[in-house]
């Protein structure tokens, strides 16, 4: 953190060396001290104080400065930095000018000049003053902050990122200036043509408006593209099993990428407590799991490029190649898909149009915070419904589980009923289906019919989660991988037909246990047909299956 600054302004150019030197002599340890030669050029620098979230003590202000006066410049500073002390500098003759800006600014003091000798005549009141501001001083932020409104999907998006992306933020709502003083600040400081939200302000002063996600994490450092054409080991997917392979296959000496589409840690990234997972016996977050393992994994070398999605496989010979969405392909002797599931999309009238402004799929520590007090539905019965449930509890006023079954037993891990049962704010409505949303810029109520009575209701709402199952998307696979009719990847003894192997298969083996029906193409985790759907086996496979890649690297030529 930047010490907190003491900002010095004054015209005369001697007076304002003498007074630089003296505050450094007495206040350098613990304060910066910056000057300007004028009242334009010291409000300047406040703005970009304010957008690098640095702190002011206090303004000490010549009052007889051409353009602009001292009390007309304080005018001005107050409203970026409210709890700067304001001290004015005056000859004799402005005495009076100094005593009516007692009110027009909230004068904390005016002091005459020459302030010689400044032990008795500067420090004693400056040192007052500042004790003062210490007392009630909190250390800003000092990393990235997003200024956006809570209901554009935009915004969302960015903070969705970051949070994802395990990258420190600080929220502040653009439609909060009015009771939020920080934002208020922030705002005043920012040239109205900058005002574009959502916009990122990084700590070294500059902004970025309405970014892509993927100029966000250029910005900020991720790797987005691969640095070699060749790898030995080329993974397809950033959750658990996909990491899990990328720190056993680098660990055993493979060169090794891993591509993701969004963020490390999949959807296990998501859960706000895995309780099932072993060696954690009172569980860990999703972020706690996937931060471990990315760190592992980059221990090894792993290269990990994302955000970056991979839209085609082609094989050529012992090569296989990888095209990505930024139109770059590389190419590898071994390919480990590792794509997961995806939400599935609730298909009610209203609710394209509402994602992100108050319909959220998955997603939950993002909004948590905002939805403190409020009101939360919550659609599904599985383990992942259940956990939200069990996070939003802590924040909202009330949680609402919307479930179409008659019981939770058949979908939802005992130890978790148990929880969401003995949670007061925690109501399960059974036999309920959401049937449309409602809102004009953001969700506003829903129609929920019961099953059992055919009644249909609308309440109020302002924010839906949507947790009701998951499927692969793996569409980019056609003509070379094949699949099962939902698109889950076969592999090993699934690929076999009346006992013959898959079409196009040229080796005298079968394909291996997680292999597909591409040699040297293996699949793991919930994207492959037959997998059990937990982190625990996912990573299984992913550890497994670099066993496999080893058995046909030895054979590959
Ligand atoms: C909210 C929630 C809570 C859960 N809680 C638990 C729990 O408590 N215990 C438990 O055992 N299991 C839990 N699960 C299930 C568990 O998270 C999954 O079984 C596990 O994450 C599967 O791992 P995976 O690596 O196979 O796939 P995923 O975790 O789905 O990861 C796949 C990754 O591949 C990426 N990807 C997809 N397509 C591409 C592409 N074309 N290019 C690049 N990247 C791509 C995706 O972005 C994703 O990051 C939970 C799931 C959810 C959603």
């Amino acid at each position: 953190m930047q010490k907190p600054v003491l900002l010095t302004v004054d015209d005369d150019p001697d007076v304002l060396r003498a007074i630089e030197r003296d505050l450094k002599k007495h206040y350098e340890e613990k304060y910066r001290v910056l000057r300007a030669d004028s009242g334009k050029a010291a409000l300047d620098l406040l703005g970009r104080l304010q957008r690098r979230n640095e702190s002011v003590a206090l303004l000490l202000v010549d009052h007889r400065m051409p353009q602009m006066n001292g009390v007309e410049m304080l005018q001005e500073a107050v409203k970026l930095y409210p709890h700067a002390k304001r001290t004015l500098l005056t000859a004799y003759a402005d005495t009076d000018a100094a005593i009516k800006a007692i009110n027009d600014v909230h004068l904390h003091h005016y002091l005459l000049k020459p302030w010689d000798p400044p032990e008795q005549q500067l420090f004693p009141v400056l040192d007052d003053l500042l004790n003062d501001w210490y007392a009630n001083f909190h250390p800003p932020f000092d990393g990235i902050r997003v200024l956006g409104t809570r209901w554009s999907p935009q915004s969302y998006d960015i903070r969705n990122f970051l949070a994802r992306n395990q990258v420190p933020y600080q929220w502040l709502d653009a439609d909060a200036a009015n009771r939020d003083q920080e934002v208020d600040s922030l705002m005043k400081s920012l040239p109205p043509e900058e005002i574009k939200l959502p916009l990122v302000l990084f700590p070294d002063g500059t902004t970025v408006s309405e970014p892509e996600t993927q100029d966000l994490a250029e910005r900020l450092g991720l790797r987005t593209r691969a640095g070699l054409e060749f790898y030995d080991l080329a993974i397809v997917g950033g959750g658990p099993a996909g990491l899990a392979a990328a720190v056993y296959g680098a660990s055993e000496g493979l060169k090794t990428i891993m591509v993701e589409r969004e963020a490390p840690g999949g959807q296990a990234g998501l859960s706000s407590r895995i309780e099932n997972y072993l060696g954690f016996p009172s569980g860990l977050t999703g972020g706690d799991l996937t931060r471990r393992a990315v760190a592992q994994a980059r221990r090894f070398g792993v290269e990990i490029v994302s955000p970056r999605e991979a839209t085609a496989l082609r094989v050529d010979g012992p090569y296989r190649f990888l095209r990505l969405n930024n139109g770059t392909e590389l190419s590898c002797h071994a390919m480990l898909l590792a794509t997961g599931v995806q939400w599935r999309k609730l298909d009610v009238p209203g609710i394209d149009r509402l994602q992100g402004a108050g319909v959220y799929y998955g997603g939950t520590a993002t909004e948590a915070i905002s939805c403190r007090d409020e009101d939360v539905y919550i659609i599904g019965g599985a383990n992942s419904a259940g956990q939200a449930a069990m996070y939003f509890s802590t924040y909202a006023k009330r949680v609402v589980m919307l479930v179409r079954g008659d019981s939770l037993a058949a979908t939802m891990s005992q130890y978790l009923i148990e929880q969401v049962q003995n949670t007061n704010n925690i109501q399960v409505e059974y036999n309920s289906r959401v049937t449309e949303v409602h809102g004009e810029n953001h969700l506003e109520s829903v129609s929920i019919v019961c099953d059992q009575t055919g009644d249909t209701s609308r309440v109020p709402a302002s924010s839906l989660f949507v947790f009701i199952g998951a499927e692969p998307r793996t569409s980019w696979l056609d003509g070379t991988i094949e699949r099962n009719e939902r698109g889950f990847i076969l592999t090993g003894p699934d690929l076999l037909k009346s006992g013959k192997r898959p079409k196009g298969w040229t080796l005298e083996r079968d394909p291996g246990l997680l292999e597909t029906n591409v040699p040297g193409v293996f699949a793991v985790g919930d994207v492959r047909y037959g997998s059990v759907k937990r982190v625990a086996s996912g990573v299984g496979e992913g550890s497994v299956a670099i066993q496999f890649v080893h058995q046909y690297l030895s054979n590959v030529s």
